[in-house]
């Protein structure tokens, strides 16, 4: 048996890149960017006026009470039609380009019309002093024209369709999508919407693992449920890699029990195994194999087991062959709120709810019965673990989280 980490590295290592293709900006979201995203114009692409309120000179209010003439308006959109001269002050909304002369904008709360003798020369009374800037956000403050704005490697997110936006990217250049196939495995499985006989279980991971390639960015395809049966495991394997597919993710079918057929088909098909067993609970039987560029998983069906090796073995390498600077999820720690066990010699991981505490993260374990328990899963933001040495962690200590994607979402 290997490590997680270097079972990680046997995936990692084999991981091909996918071609990249353009995609409509607003198709765009959750997808790989693979080019830079370069600023074609400075940000912003003039003095910015940040405030409702008076465009003028400051070295004509540098205290509370200057008077001045108020020479027209600029609103956000138009171009202002003259400079701001000496005594002088423009009407100028947030948004709109300062004009040439004026150095600073006052807020409109800040000032109040005078009464003024002639009609047609308004004038504005400052009542707080001005210095030079204030107000204003500078041409090419934020970003000057050909700098890089968002790296190639970063998973678009709203925030990133912004920035793309605002430099005009409509067609970004982004990877292509994994296609995945998922095979579901085991005689006594039926589809969840199947009465279960007594004996039967309902398909718990054809649905999770089709969803947590959707979340890692892939195509999933669903190839149903396959029997116990040595023919049949071979044919929709057989089938799955002859359908172009980027990677082939089964569950069940992978220990050593006498109805166990998922390893062998692969060698019968001609995959070539370079993971058999890894020092891990759950999940320890995960196989994973290539076939020339295909990568083949096999899960063990457990639904707990199935979802954890998905998460520390699948998902990264859809996201590295997605191009993705960032496949593997961060690394925390937190102070636990209870004891956890490893009653195994393997790296154990333990479902627990992560919150916010005063002197940092906290990781309140959950019960569970194990590699079956998908509810326990389910309530879990992170997974705590426990090295092959650390028989035990007791209130207070500290252990490694690996958090689940639900973990932002307390
Ligand atoms: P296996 O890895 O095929 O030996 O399965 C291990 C355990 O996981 C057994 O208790 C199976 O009934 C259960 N199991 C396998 N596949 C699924 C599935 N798709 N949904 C829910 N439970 C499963
Ligand atoms: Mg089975």
């Amino acid at each position: 048996m290997i490590s997680v980490d270097e079972a990680q590295a046997a995936v990692l290592g084999r991981v091909p890149t996918l071609a990249m293709e353009t995609v409509a900006l607003g198709a765009s979201l959750s997808r790989v960017l693979r080019a830079p995203i370069v600023s074609d114009r400075d940000l912003p692409p003039f003095n910015r006026s940040a405030m409702d309120g008076f465009a003028v000179r400051a070295a004509d209010a540098p205290g509370a009470g200057a008077r001045l003439r108020v020479t027209g308006e600029i609103r956000a959109g138009a171009w202002p039609e003259r400079a701001v001269g000496a005594r002088e002050a423009m009407r100028i909304m947030t948004g709109a380009p300062v004009p040439e002369g004026a150095d600073a904008v006052i807020q409109v709360e800040r000032t109040k019309m005078a009464e003024t003798a002639r009609v047609g020369e308004p004038e504005v009374v400052l009542e707080a002093g001005v210095t030079a800037g204030q107000n204003i956000v500078p041409r090419g403050s934020e970003a000057k024209a050909g700098v890089v704005l968002v790296r190639e490697g970063i998973r678009i997110g709203a925030a990133h369709l912004a920035v793309l936006a605002s430099v005009g990217v409509i067609e970004p250049v982004v990877s292509q999508r994994p296609r995945v196939a998922v095979i579901v495995t085991g005689d006594e499985i039926v589809g969840p919407g199947t009465r279960p006989s007594a004996a039967q279980i309902r398909n718990a991971n054809g649905p999770a693992l089709l969803a947590a390639v959707h979340e890692a960015g892939g195509v999933a395809s669903d190839f149903g449920i396959v029997s116990d049966d040595p023919a049949k495991t071979r044919e929709a394997i057989a089938r799955s890699l002859g359908g172009g597919y980027d990677a082939i993710v089964l569950s069940g079918g992978v220990s050593a029990g006498d109805f166990d057929f998922v390893e062998a088909a692969l060698g019968e098909l001609g995959v070539t195994l370079h993971v058999t067993a890894v020092r891990v609970k759950p999940g320890a039987p995960f196989v994973f194999g290539t076939r020339g560029a295909t990568l083949v998983f096999g899960l063990p069906g457990n639904p707990v087991s199935a979802q954890v090796t998905f998460e520390l073995f699948v998902r990264p390498a859809l996201l590295k062959m997605q191009g993705a600077s960032a496949f593997l999820r961060p690394g925390l720690e937190g102070i636990l709120d209870g004891p956890l066990n490893n009653r195994s010699n393997r790296r154990n991981y333990l479902p627990v709810l992560v919150s916010r505490g005063e002197d940092g993260l906290h990781a309140q374990p959950i019960r569970t019965q194990g590699s079956g328990d998908t509810v326990a899963h389910s309530l879990a933001n992170a997974l705590a673990f426990l090295e092959p040495d650390r028989t035990s962690a007791a209130a207070g200590d500290r252990v490694p989280l690996y958090p689940l994607s639900s973990f932002l979402e307390v």
